[in-house]
């Protein structure tokens, strides 16, 4: 193809529109990071202060009945938040989804979370989970066992507690 002038100026208005589409996926890309992160759920019902810090919103996707006596729902912890140091009677598991946050047990090193990661607290552990400083977490949570009880909720997580390795 010969480029004339009209050829020409499909040319440049193809390259202004490639750049100008990178920009905006790479814009977009940013403000996801940090804010609502990628939900498979609705973000349900923001969790009670007494049990957490910050903002952590509960979404209930299998109620606890004597047939399954298993719970199983969604939380998204904004930056920063996190529960209370708690145990389950029965243990948990934690299937992460997006975001990246901690887990620990007490006297154990906190656990980095990325999308992906799956974590077992055993029966009885002493622990708490929650977002990263900078980016929210998405996390299914499983509770096996109810008829053994659910939770028990404890104290807060300090800042200090928070921020330690
Ligand atoms: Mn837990």
């Amino acid at each position: 193809m010969r480029l004339n002038k009209s050829n020409s100026l499909l040319l440049v208005v193809l390259v202004f529109l490639s750049v100008a589409l990178l920009g905006c996926r790479e814009k977009a890309s940013k403000e996801t990071a940090g804010s609502e992160l990628y939900n498979i759920f609705p973000k349900g019902e923001l969790g009670p202060a007494g049990n957490f810090t910050g903002k952590a919103w509960n979404m209930g996707l299998v109620p606890n009945d004597s047939t399954y006596t298993t719970l199983v729902g969604n939380v998204y912890f904004e930056p920063g938040a996190r529960s209370n140091w708690h145990t389950h009677p029965a243990g948990q598991i934690l299937i992460i989804t997006d975001g990246v946050g901690f887990h620990q047990i007490k006297g154990q090193p906190k656990q980095l979370l990325h999308k992906g990661d799956v974590v077992q607290c055993p029966p009885g552990a002493e622990h708490w989970h929650g977002a990263s400083p900078d980016t929210g977490l998405q996390q299914l949570y499983i509770v096996p066992n109810t008829e053994k009880g659910i939770v028990q909720w404890l104290q807060p997580v300090t800042d200090e507690e928070y921020k330690s390795k």
